[in-house]
């Protein structure tokens, strides 16, 4: 979807109404919520080096004050401690909203925690999601900024088509299996909270004409990714690491299409500057079997590494793999970095922070 010429384009110039900077190009203003995470991290550092003023608003359930200290005495840098859950207050030109507990797999380490978690947890994403992408939505209204959520490739489901493309409506299970219902209720509740994020994201857009941009975002990896957070290559890598066997789950023949961080903040501020609203995957269409994701990483990081075999969760997806055509062509944006050169860029990140760990604990 394109947004209308002469319509939408009128928020443009609002936001904090600053006067141009530079070759033409204002300074922005920008908020990234969720900005002491992973991905949020990497993009923080992105609109600070093109000379943006940048606001993080996190309440650190998965971030880091330490993803961000580099920026600490930068007079263009904010670090809010705020659940987007609650309403906020702000003049910016740009949202990206990014807030969401993306990984709920440390949740199933221990049984009876999983399931005094899950009663919490299961609702948690939803109303991060929904509360959440309402108040930044209403945010965005009020101010006139423009408005990207970063969604995902889960609002495909385990597809049925593949490659996936943005047309396809997607095959996800609501609801989980009954028997199983810690697994599948977390997914579901992901999965779901982030469908609803877009459908409200497309409501704002039609209905009180906000700027808007929608990324699907595919298995992103690279430095600054939670240690334990239980996904696949954070655990593969810390695993080689720690000289402890690679834990594939099933049987490894499920696939998964890899992304480095760098290529994905490129594709999010590629869309953010562009007249799309999308959806539009960013994703890289390299696909490997977890097998496959297992060796390169023993060839990266220690030939000598073993693999544990584990059951699967229910849902899992068993294939994926993004069809980037439309980013492509209306975007110009592709990524740039391979698996094999990407893996190597994050190891002295893990190795470091691993090291400083096992210091802390007296090892
Ligand atoms: P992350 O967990 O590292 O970052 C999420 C950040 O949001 C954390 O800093 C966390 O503290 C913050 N947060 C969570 N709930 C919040 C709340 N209620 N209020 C304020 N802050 C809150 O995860 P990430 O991998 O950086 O993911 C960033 C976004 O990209 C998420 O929306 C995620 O769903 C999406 N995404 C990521 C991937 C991936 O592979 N990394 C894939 C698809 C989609
Ligand atoms: N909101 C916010 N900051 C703002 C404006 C709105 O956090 O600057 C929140 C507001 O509290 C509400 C949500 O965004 O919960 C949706 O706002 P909107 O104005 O669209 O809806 P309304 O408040 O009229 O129900
Ligand atoms: N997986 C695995 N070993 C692990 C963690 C995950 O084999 O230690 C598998 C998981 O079953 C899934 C794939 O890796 O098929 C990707 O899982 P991840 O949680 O990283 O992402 P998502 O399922 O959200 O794509």
């Amino acid at each position: 979807l394109a947004t209308t010429p002469g319509v939408k384009q009128s928020h443009l110039n609002k936001g904090t109404g600053r006067v141009p900077v530079g070759l033409g190009r204002r300074r922005m203003r920008v908020v990234v919520t969720g900005g002491a995470g992973f991905v949020g991290s990497h993009l923080v550092d992105k609109l600070l080096d093109r000379g943006d003023e940048v606001i993080v608003i996190d309440n650190f359930f998965t971030g880091r004050r330490d993803n961000v200290k580099h920026h600490f005495g930068n007079t263009r840098f904010e670090l809010i401690r705020h659940d987007v859950v609650e309403p906020i207050l702000l003049e910016v030109d740009q949202i990206y909203h990014l807030a969401c507990p993306a990984s709920p797999v440390h949740y199933k380490y221990n049984p009876v925690k999983t399931i005094i978690s899950f009663s919490s947890f299961s609702c948690y994403p939803d109303s991060t999601n929904v509360m959440g992408t309402l108040n930044m939505l209403g945010l965005a209204k009020r101010i006139g900024a423009r408005f990207l959520l970063t969604s995902t490739s889960e609002v495909y489901g385990d597809p049925l088509e593949h490659p996936q493309k943005e047309t396809y409506w997607g095959h996800v299970n609501p609801i989980g299996k009954q028997r199983e219902v810690i697994f599948s209720g977390v997914r579901s509740c992901y999965d779901e909270g982030k469908r609803t994020a877009e459908t409200l994201t497309m409501d704002y857009h039609r209905g009180a004409d906000v700027e808007v941009r929608i990324a699907r975002i595919f298995n992103t990896y690279g430095p600054r990714m939670c240690l334990d957070d239980g996904r696949v290559v954070s655990n593969f890598v810390a695993q080689a690491i720690r000289k402890q066997p690679l834990t594939v789950y099933g049987d490894g023949k499920q696939t998964r299409s890899f992304q480095f961080v760098s290529d994905l903040v490129d594709g999010l501020v590629a869309l953010m500057e562009s007249e799309h609203v999308g959806p539009f995957n960013l994703g890289n269409p390299g696909e490997f079997t977890m097998l496959e994701l297992a060796q390169v990483v023993k060839e990266t990081i220690d030939s000598s590494a073993t693999i544990a075999f584990k059951p699967n969760t229910a849902d899992d997806p068993h294939k994926r793999k993004p069809d980037i055509s439309k980013a492509k062509e209306l975007l110009n944006w592709e990524p740039k970095i391979s698996l094999r050169e990407g893996l190597p860029k994050m190891v002295s990140d893990f190795r470091n922070r691993i090291l400083n760990e096992d210091e802390g604990k007296g090892n």
